[in-house]
């Protein structure tokens, strides 16, 4: 192997995962190449993975046009502005969203040459001795070889026989992001973090929602109580959530999607305009790993890593959607940042217990550390404190006065264990609840701290004096 094709690090993958850990150990002095196979909607290598070009961003992009549009139609009279004549122009809102992409791609193939990071754009297959085959357009192969490798390959959309992806009417959540135009009435299949947003945006734009959840529990890995909230504003925008629905088949006849479902009250047929399948991501390990390179996988597919992100072969290692935790891409960037430093020597920490989860509806949804079920099925002793959006002045001067923060801490330390939101903001407001949960920080020293008013962060301050029936802007229990 020439030393031009000879790297200390390679990362396979270009997502948030991998494109943050190829510029880490670049920063860190590391000759590094990354070899992601993405090709966006121009045929051209699109660097950021599902983030960038098929995730997080442009469902962001397409959640906040959607809200703008939903505002204008009927969300101000209460100001006394009138507005008439709202129109969508789906093809233009689809266009900024690509533009927001491609801007944001084009930004980490900035970044990777400022890092002399090495791109290659192919397939990669890891093969014996740390050598990593890149197929390229047209077949074309290439071998390169690292002295540590990095797994990132992300994950992709499950699929499920009972309602095949054709890429028209039934389509996974690629393929939502590129209506070219509102569908009349929409169908989706699991009511998680997927459905629920691009439901939403649809929604808001005009499409009659059914959105069919095979669980009973409605968002089980939110607090109880901030997820009955969630489903009580959902039904008040029109979201028609049908829980412990099985759909037995859905099939494309002509322009529509024909769905059949059995809930508690019997067999149903719909029909439907578009229908949107989101039932949860799976590991991209297909075709990933040459016999002689034999990749212990977890038993539901994910790669198996050690405590250092490092796979049973000495000097691989995998992060991201790839492996066991939340599909987020803030973990994978963390899990990113830590294995590059792994790689240089450091011994760096990465702390699961404080990952903030956000769910980009109207109210937003966010949480970080654990609800009040699981602490009280493991039996801990916590108090709890809770302050409405209502009594915000900030949240009336918006005209957002949906939901609540509710914190939880410790009864005998009072050491916060969970802060839970639902409202205005809700993801740009925990991270303060993160930050001071990375300090092991007491609902007192939240209390102590100054929140500037009027502000939403306020509610934050009075949910953390509510836990000692201190709240002063609610009557105290
Ligand atoms: P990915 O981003 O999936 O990147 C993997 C990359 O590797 C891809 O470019 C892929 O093409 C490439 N690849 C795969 N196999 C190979 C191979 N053999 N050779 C070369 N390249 C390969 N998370 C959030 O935190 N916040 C959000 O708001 C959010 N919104 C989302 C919205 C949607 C619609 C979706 C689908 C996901 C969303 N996620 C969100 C989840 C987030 O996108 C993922 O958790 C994150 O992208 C995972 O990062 P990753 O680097 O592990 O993998
Ligand atoms: P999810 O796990 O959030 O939701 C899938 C839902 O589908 C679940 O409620 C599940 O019970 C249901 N389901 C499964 N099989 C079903 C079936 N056959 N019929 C009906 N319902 C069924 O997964 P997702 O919404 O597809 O999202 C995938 C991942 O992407 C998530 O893990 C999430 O972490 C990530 N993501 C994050 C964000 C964010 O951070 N805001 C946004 C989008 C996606």
């Amino acid at each position: 192997m020439s030393s031009e094709n000879h790297f200390e690090v390679v990362v396979i993958g270009g997502g948030p995962g991998g494109y943050v850990a190829a510029i880490r150990c670049a920063q860190l002095g590391l000759k590094t190449a990354c070899v992601d196979d993405f090709t966006g909607k121009d045929n051209k290598a699109s660097l950021g993975g599902t983030c960038l070009n098929v995730g997080c961003i442009p469902s962001k992009a397409l959640l906040e046009s959607s809200h703008h549009y939903e505002k204008l139609s009927h969300g101000l009279e209460e100001q006394g502005i009138k507005v008439s004549g709202v129109e969508i122009d789906v093809p233009a809102m689809i266009k900024n969203k690509d533009n927001i992409v491609s801007r944001l791609t084009g930004g980490i193939s900035g970044l990777f040459k400022a890092n002399n990071v090495t791109s290659f754009h192919g397939r990669g297959k890891l093969l014996a001795n740390k050598q990593v085959q890149i197929t390229a357009n047209k077949n074309e192969t290439s071998i390169i070889s690292a002295d540590s490798i990095i797994l990132a390959t992300g994950s992709r959309p499950i699929d499920i026989p009972t309602a095949k992806i054709n890429n028209k009417n039934i389509v996974d959540s690629t393929g939502a992001l590129d209506f070219d135009g509102t569908p009349k009435k929409l169908g989706v299949i699991g009511a998680g973090v997927i459905g629920l947003e691009l439901g939403s945006v649809w929604s808001r734009l005009g499409s009659d929602v059914v959105l069919l959840e095979a669980q009973n529990e409605f968002l089980p890995a939110a607090d109880k109580k901030i997820a009955a909230e969630a489903k009580r504003q959902f039904k008040k925008q029109g979201l028609d959530i049908k829980m412990s629905a099985r759909v037995t088949k859905a099939v494309s006849k002509g322009k529509k999607v024909l769905l059949n479902y059995d809930d508690s009250s019997g067999q149903h047929s719909i029909e439907l305009d578009k229908l949107i399948v989101s039932v949860g991501r799976r590991p991209n390990t297909d075709n990933l790993f040459a016999p002689e390179a034999p990749i212990e996988l977890d038993e539901r597919g994910f790669v198996e890593v050690d405590e250092i992100w490092q796979t049973n072969i000495p000097s691989i290692y995998a992060i991201g959607d790839l492996i066991r935790g939340p599909m987020l891409a803030h973990k994978a960037s963390e899990e990113g940042v830590a294995v590059a430093e792994v790689i240089y020597g450091e011994e760096p920490e990465l702390n699961y217990d404080v990952i903030p989860s956000v769910i980009y509806t109207s109210p937003e949804i966010a949480w970080v550390g654990q609800t009040e079920q699981h602490l009280k099925s493991a039996g801990r002793k916590i108090k709890i404190g809770t302050f409405p959006f209502a009594a915000s002045g900030r949240a009336q001067a918006l005209g957002d006065t949906t939901g609540m923060v509710k914190m939880i801490s410790c009864a005998e330390s009072d050491q916060i264990l969970g802060v839970h939101i639902i409202g205005p903001q809700a993801s740009e407001l925990i991270a303060e609840a993160v930050l001071a949960m990375e300090y092991s920080a007491s609902t007192e020293d939240l209390a102590l701290t100054i929140h500037a008013h009027p502000t939403l962060s306020e509610a934050l301050h009075e949910a953390a004096l509510a836990v000692n029936n201190r709240a002063l802007h609610i009557p105290n229990k």
